[in-house]
């Protein structure tokens, strides 16, 4: 199969080094199989993004030589594909509306396991849509963890895939580009771990094919606490890409011998020298290390 990969980032803040180790990780893996890195944004979610980022992180993963080789997909100009995908499932009887706020549902664990809105219909204001989890374990398999396995109404509940604001939700979006854009492999932080079922079941109901994914393990700080954008993590400096790219290539065990003074030379030397079971192998320790 030829390989197509991505990297889907969300216009958050400015890039940080847990999202330059899976850009480099999702660009080697693809680089690797002699197949295709694309980029996608993922801005379909206006009261999170941060203005400007959306363009400082495509012009942070440009000075570290990582250029996707199709146009960028801004999931913001995908509307009518997520409206397509969820009146496939709407027609298929798979959502429901709800009306339900959090206390409504505090007692079943904040989640929805029964089909059906608790709360009474109210037609002054729009309601959240909600797929049908069925009571059935999804199996897959994660190319670092090996088998998984995730009984979807017990873990996800129904969830959302249209919110109240009418915006739609990450895993619909996410399920309908990954399959318009081709990709075969997803390479993505082991924060979305638990995404996974809930993706492959969308797929299956919207006759999407499932890629493959790899979970790398999340990038800690001194005291082993999650990078992330919202916390204190630094933007990586794109006035002087060498050192966090290599701190990135030591972070997934590429070693790298010879010296290459531009990003690119750097890019390709790790290129060459990449084996996918070493990253494998670093991975699984530091999962054990935790
Ligand atoms: N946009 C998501 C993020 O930045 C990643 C989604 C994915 O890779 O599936 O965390």
């Amino acid at each position: 199969m030829h390989y197509r990969g991505r990297f889907a980032p969300s216009p958050t803040g400015a890039l940080h080094f847990g999202s330059l180790v899976t850009a480099v990780a999702s660009w080697l893996m693809a680089r690797h199989a002699g197949g295709e890195w694309l980029v996608r944004m993922e801005d379909i979610d206006p009261p999170r993004e941060v203005a400007g980022s959306a363009r400082d992180i495509l012009r942070t993963l440009d000075a570290f030589g990582l250029e996707a080789d199709e146009r960028v997909l801004y999931q913001s100009q995908r509307e009518a594909a997520y409206a397509a995908a969820f009146d496939q499932l709407r027609n298929a009887g798979q959502v429901f509306p709800c009306w339900c706020s959090r206390a409504d549902l505090a007692p079943d664990g904040g989640m929805h396991r029964d089909g059906r809105c608790v709360a009474s219909p109210d037609p002054s204001r729009p309601p959240a849509w909600r797929l049908h989890a069925p009571d059935t374990v999804i199996r897959w398999i994660d190319d670092v963890r090996g088998p998984q396995e995730e009984n979807l109404r017990q873990v996800a509940g129904d969830f959302v895939i249209r919110r109240v604001e009418g915006l739609w939700a990450y895993q619909l979006a996410c399920v309908v580009d990954d399959a318009a854009q081709g990709v075969t492999h997803v390479v993505r932080g082991a924060d979305l771990l638990e995404s996974t079922a809930r993706q492959i079941h969308l797929q299956r109901l919207l006759h999407l094919p499932s890629p493959g994914y790899l979970h790398l393990p999340l990038v800690r700080d001194a005291e082993g606490r999650k990078l992330s954008k919202s916390s204190a993590a630094l933007p990586v400096d794109r006035s002087d890409p060498l050192p966090a790219l290599r701190r990135a290539l030591d972070w997934l065990g590429v070693s790298v011998r010879v010296a290459p003074d531009t990003p690119w030379a750097l890019l390709e030397a790790a290129r060459d020298a990449f084996d996918p079971a070493a990253l494998r192998r670093s991975s699984l320790g530091r999962e054990a290390a935790l």
